[in-house]
């Protein structure tokens, strides 16, 4: 069973020399950013974080998240949920520089002081999963049918402002 963990204030040092390894979960309410694209601030982001060290010696983390999240639907205004998942590797370097000069694979998180927030890691790679936009598949939309109607002759307002709702219609 998982049980709430506290991420946000890592000693970086003590975590890389220890490898340090951590699971848990933290309330989507811990995560405003993530929650301003939300409908809903109630639920959990469920993760595992790994500290470590490559064989070239950077400094690592390595970590799963995921989280069931209520989006609103940009055709129909609706509720829709939504699994994110994300696996992810950052590299962690103490300047731009070293940023610079780190391996391909790594995303670098420049670190500033001894404290690492984790939970702020976690939080940009649950925006880095949310759709590019949010809308149901159109059997289950409130909007597809509407739509329809508008095609037919009487230009609605909401299809002319919205051209996506269009595009995602043209490639189904
Ligand atoms: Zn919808």
């Amino acid at each position: 069973m998982k049980r709430q963990t506290n991420v946000s204030q890592l000693n970086i040092r003590k975590c890389i020399d220890q490898r340090a390894h951590y699971e848990g979960y933290v309330e989507l309410s811990e995560m405003p950013r993530l929650c301003e694209a939300l409908a809903d601030d109630r639920g959990q982001v469920v993760f595992e974080l790994q500290f470590g060290v490559d064989e070239e010696g950077h400094p690592f983390l390595e970590g799963h998240c995921e989280s069931d999240v209520t989006l609103t639907c940009e055709r129909c205004l609706g509720t829709m949920p939504l699994q994110l998942s994300s696996d992810f590797q950052v590299g962690i370097v103490y300047s731009d520089e070293q940023a610079k000069h780190l391996a391909k694979r790594y995303e670098p998180v420049i670190v500033h002081s001894e404290i690492l927030d984790a939970t702020s890691i976690l939080e940009d790679e649950m925006i880095l999963s949310l759709p590019m936009y949010a809308m149901h598949e159109n059997a289950d939309c409130a909007g597809t049918s509407r739509e329809l109607a508008a095609e037919d002759g009487s230009q609605s307002d909401e299809v002319k402002d919205n051209p996506f709702s269009v595009l995602a219609q043209l490639k189904k």
